[in-house]
């Protein structure tokens, strides 16, 4: 009977000490958690930028989610949940909807944090596919802008984390370091294709296609779906100019793309300008112009 008692104490002890673990490790991962720097982002490629920088000292959010269109999105509860608790927000800093529409509120949401324009210092390229009256807001589609805006990511983990400069420097010179490496080899894989025609439903690739001398034409207008008339005229213009490709963003309705490339004999291609490999993305979207 007392052998039966002790055995049970036992097990009642082993038990015991187990959760204790358990909750001291579930207590250290959180510590540890709260030790990084909480930064939000509003689009896909800026994970990447801020990620090659930050390192393992940052968490990052993103607001944007894949598959979503940044000229419409509205933000869900939870992610408001994570911009109050967050110490920097990185912004795209163009005439973007999501940004035009929510950043007042989101900085409201939580004063202290600190918010890092990261086209600060890009050269914006006057729109006139999308918005006549603004500046064209996708400067991620270029590596030298990218250059520039992880350079603001940069100066912005320094100011709140000084005592980590020297870590987010080498972080920021080996992926700048890449950066100039990707666009060296998209300058050489688009050699004698200078003016090529690339038709794409949404005109999110202006700076990508002024950097390597790429002529842009989109098929929406305005932010809107193209009408019978409009399709035509692409139609129009792709017979008279070879052109075998559209091009579509995977977060639009390859409809009117498909209806073009039928009446051309072409096809439809996707290329993403949110993707959040950025650099192995760009490399791909490289490679798919490159065939056209
Ligand atoms: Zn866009």
């Amino acid at each position: 009977m007392n052998k039966k008692r002790l055995l049970i104490v036992i097990i009642f002890l082993i038990f015991t000490v187990a959760a204790l673990y358990y909750l001291y490790s579930l207590k250290t991962d959180a510590n540890g958690s709260k030790d990084k720097i909480e930064v939000i982002v509003s689009v896909g490629p800026q994970m990447e930028f801020v990620k090659a920088v930050g390192g393992d000292k940052v968490e990052v959010t993103l607001m944007v989610p894949p598959g979503a269109d940044p000229h419409t999105y509205e933000p869900l509860p939870d992610q408001l949940n994570h911009v109050s608790n967050a110490q920097m927000y990185v912004e795209v800093g163009t005439p973007i909807e999501f940004e035009l529409n929510y950043m007042d509120k989101l900085k409201k949401m939580n004063p202290n944090m600190l918010v890092v324009n990261s086209s600060s210092g890009v050269d914006l390229i006057p729109n006139t596919a999308e918005n006549e009256n603004n500046s064209d807001p996708h400067v991620w589609v270029s590596p030298k802008n990218a250059k520039i805006m992880v350079e603001n990511i940069y100066q912005g983990l320094v100011q709140i984390d000084p005592n980590n400069t020297g870590y987010y420097t080498t972080n920021r010179n080996n992926y700048t370091e890449q950066l100039d490496e990707l666009d060296a080899n998209i300058t050489k894989s688009l050699e004698g294709k200078e003016n090529s025609q690339i038709i794409v439903y949404h005109p999110a690739w202006a700076y990508f296609c002024k950097d390597y001398h790429l002529q842009q034409i989109p098929i929406e207008s305005g932010g809107k779906e193209p009408t019978s008339q409009e399709i035509a005229d692409v139609i129009e213009f792709a017979r008279k100019n070879d052109v075998k490709v559209i091009f579509i963003e995977p977060q639009y309705s390859p409809k009117s793309a498909e209806v073009i490339a039928s009446e051309i004999n072409g096809k439809v291609l996707i290329i993403d300008d949110l993707a959040q490999n950025y650099i192995e993305n760009l490399k791909n979207v490289t490679e798919t112009f490159s065939n056209v």
